[in-house]
């Protein structure tokens, strides 16, 4: 069985700030990680990989070359081989052609039983590009998947974050599935063992070409959106930050609010 993992190099939006006079993000001296919706799909598909033995998996992604970083740190948690696709017709891609490029590489490897992909990435935050993937490739989709396991007659099974609780559900493969972390998920560090075996494992990196794509599918070109403006919302007003612990800062609040006559005197 072979199982792709999408995985996308994102700056860590807790470090990110926006350039008050270009309104664009500061890149510069923010961290890059891995997008962390996706090392949630990576953990599920070695889980995988871990209850059976005849389970590749492979990491996909598209990006600079600096995205290698994220690749290493997939192997070096467990994923067989990384691939990376890196080329100037990729830039300025928007979910689309980003889309096109991805699945035309899964199209490449041939063999693909389990797409993962992280419901979401936190910077661009679209949540389009797994479903976008699975309308390319002609495949159905399992999307919000909490947890993932695999049949004994090989079907992908499941669990489906829901509003007000969850589902199981179930598909023949291939199969995308969009993967969302439970509330506990703590993301794994790489062991060293696992980081002294990157070296040895298959790291390649594929152009535009190599995909088989045309070229005024991808980049800019291919890109049917356009963002014509960003900003960030003006603030809006004072805020009082109300200290104490948790009893203390309720019964702060509280007065507050019946002080403004917002709720009725119950102490
Ligand atoms: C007009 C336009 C121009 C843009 N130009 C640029 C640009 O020049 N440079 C730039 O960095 N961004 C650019 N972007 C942003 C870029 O389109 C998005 O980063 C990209 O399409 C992925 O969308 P998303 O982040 O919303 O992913 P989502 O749809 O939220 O991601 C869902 C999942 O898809 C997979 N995935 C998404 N992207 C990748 C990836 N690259 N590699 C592997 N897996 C992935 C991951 O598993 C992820 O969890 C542009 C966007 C637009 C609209």
């Amino acid at each position: 069985m072979r199982i792709i993992v999408c995985v996308k190099q994102v700056p860590d939006t807790t470090e990110v700030r926006i350039d008050p006079k270009t309104n664009t993000l500061i890149r510069e001296g923010v961290e890059s990680i891995l997008n962390p919706y996706d090392q949630f799909a990576l953990e599920e598909a070695l889980r995988l990989k871990a209850e059976r033995v005849d389970v590749k998996v492979t990491v996909l992604s598209m990006g600079p070359p600096q995205a290698r970083k994220v690749l290493l740190k997939s192997l070096a948690l467990g994923a067989d081989e990384a691939v990376l696709l890196s080329d100037r017709a990729f830039a300025g891609s928007d979910t689309w052609a980003t889309s096109i490029a991805l699945s035309g590489a899964v199209k490449e490897m041939g063999d693909a039983d389990i797409i993962f992909c992280g419901l979401q990435a936190i910077d661009g935050d679209t949540a389009q590009v797994g479903p976008e993937m699975a309308q390319l490739l002609d495949i159905p989709q399992l999307t919000y998947a909490e947890r993932v396991s695999l049949t004994h007659d090989l079907k992908v099974r499941v669990e489906q974050q829901m509003e007000d609780g969850s589902r199981v559900l179930e598909s023949e493969t291939p199969v995308l599935v969009t993967c969302v972390p439970p509330p506990s998920f703590v993301p794994k560090v790489p062991p060293m063992p696992g980081i002294l075996k990157t070296k040895s494992k298959p790291y390649k990196v594929w152009d535009s070409k190599k995909i088989g794509a045309d070229p005024s599918d991808l980049g800019l070109q291919g890109s049917p959106t356009r963002v014509r403006r960003t900003y960030s919302p003006p603030p809006r007003g004072e805020v009082t930050i109300i200290p104490g612990d948790a009893r203390e800062a309720s019964r702060s609040l509280a007065r507050i609010l019946m002080d403004r006559n917002i709720v009725g005197g119950v102490d």
